[in-house]
């Protein structure tokens, strides 16, 4: 039998003229939509990025620093893959408060580290606040005029916003996929703001602190602790009138670095006066942490502060990853804020509301073991 729609009478689905549904969707949502990346198999971004391929370098940079688990598990492969061929640059962090001037102290090291010995730069940040949208810290790439367009530089921008150890973490895996695309030079850029130098030292040969002087607070570094970990301080913006007092300053640097004991590193640290601005006295930059890299190379304290740093990311990562596994589990989410309101109104002690947490965790892991 013929289908009623079959006939030339049937109009029960015509749509009448003018009449129109309306869309449920907004129409322009396609638009908005991200643009989802073309995912390659580990092996493809490997040889890619052994070949020196930048684009093939941003994209696996890209899955790093994605919290999709698809795309961890492919970052991941592909690292393991990289690290044979990684550890051959030599790293450089660069901190200082806002405004010393990194990003165009670093447009120009980079410049001259490339004129003076060739080979490929790479500069990456740990920024933990920072938001891509807002282009803050490397955000924007034309803080950096000149190395943004060498051939022979990658500028990435720090990892989105989180944790300082996943910002951190990510960074690190980053100088991996870099080294193993044969940039031999990477520099770290940081803020000179709370713990984000520590996370920087933990990944670099060389840590340089850029200081102001003139600013009545010169030797703030002393005060947060971070001239301890300074391999080597530079006063940048001494041009001008500004040139005395960035004299005085580095006077005032190295009778405070005599107070300090020995560094672990047997190399006492430099103070010297440039300017990024003008380009005046950079080389004495590059020298400072030149000589360092090879008095520790023969010293046997660069392999070893090497070791030190694989060992200290060992620990970081099984302390993320138990922080991470705590947090997430909806037991612990649900108990959380009932806790925390009974500790704040003296009902339990602090101690007694974590070990009740911690003992929830532990029975759901035992209990999510399969048998
Ligand atoms: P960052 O926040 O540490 O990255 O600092 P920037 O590189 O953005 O520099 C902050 C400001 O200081 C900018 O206005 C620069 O032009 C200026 N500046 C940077 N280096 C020098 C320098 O060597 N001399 C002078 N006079 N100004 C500089």
């Amino acid at each position: 039998m013929e289908h009623p729609e079959n006939s030339k009478e049937y109009i029960g689905l015509q749509v009448n003229a003018g009449v129109c549904e309306q869309l449920t969707v907004n129409p322009y949502l396609h638009s908005f939509r991200k643009k989802r990346t073309k995912l390659f198999t580990p092996d493809e971004y490997v040889s890619g990025i052994l070949d020196g391929d930048v684009s093939m370098l941003g994209q696996a940079v890209t899955l790093v620093e994605s919290t999709l688990p698809e795309h961890q598990e492919i970052a991941q492969a592909v690292i393991e893959k990289c690290l044979p061929y990684a550890g051959r640059s030599v790293r450089i962090g660069i901190s200082g408060v806002p405004g010393a001037g990194k990003s165009t102290s670093i447009d120009v090291f980079g410049i001259h580290l490339l004129e003076r010995y060739g080979g490929k730069l790479a500069v990456l940040a740990i920024d933990p606040s920072s938001e891509k949208t807002k282009g803050s810290i490397l955000g924007d790439k034309t803080r950096m005029e000149k190395l943004s367009v060498h051939p022979k530089s990658f500028i990435r921008p720090s990892p989105t916003a989180g944790s300082l150890g996943g910002v951190a973490r990510k960074t690190r895996e980053t100088i991996i996929l870099c080294e193993a695309a044969g940039y031999d030079r990477v520099i770290v850029e940081t803020v000179g703001v709370g713990q984000s130098e520590t996370a920087c030292h933990s990944m670099v040969d060389f840590f340089l602190l850029i200081q102001l002087a003139g600013t009545g607070d010169e030797l703030q570094g002393i005060k947060r602790g971070i001239m301890e970990i300074a391999d080597g301080i530079a006063i940048n913006k001494a041009d001008g009138s500004n040139v005395d007092k960035c004299e005085l300053a580095a006077g005032h640097f190295r009778n405070a670095l005599r107070l300090f004991p020995k560094p672990e590193s047997g190399v006492m640290p430099k103070v010297v006066c440039y300017s990024g601005f003008y380009d005046l006295n950079v080389d004495k930059v590059i020298d400072m942490i030149e000589n360092y890299i090879d008095a520790v190379k023969d010293s046997g304290y660069f392999q070893y502060r090497r070791n030190e740093q694989s060992k200290y990311w060992m620990y970081e990562s099984i302390n993320e990853h138990l922080r991470n596994g705590f947090f997430f589990s909806q037991n612990i989410k649900d108990m959380l804020p009932d806790m925390e309101n009974k500790v704040l109104g003296g009902e339990v002690t602090s101690f007694v509301a974590a070990k009740r947490l911690l003992d929830t965790y532990y029975n759901e892991l035992t209990n999510r073991q399969p048998h």
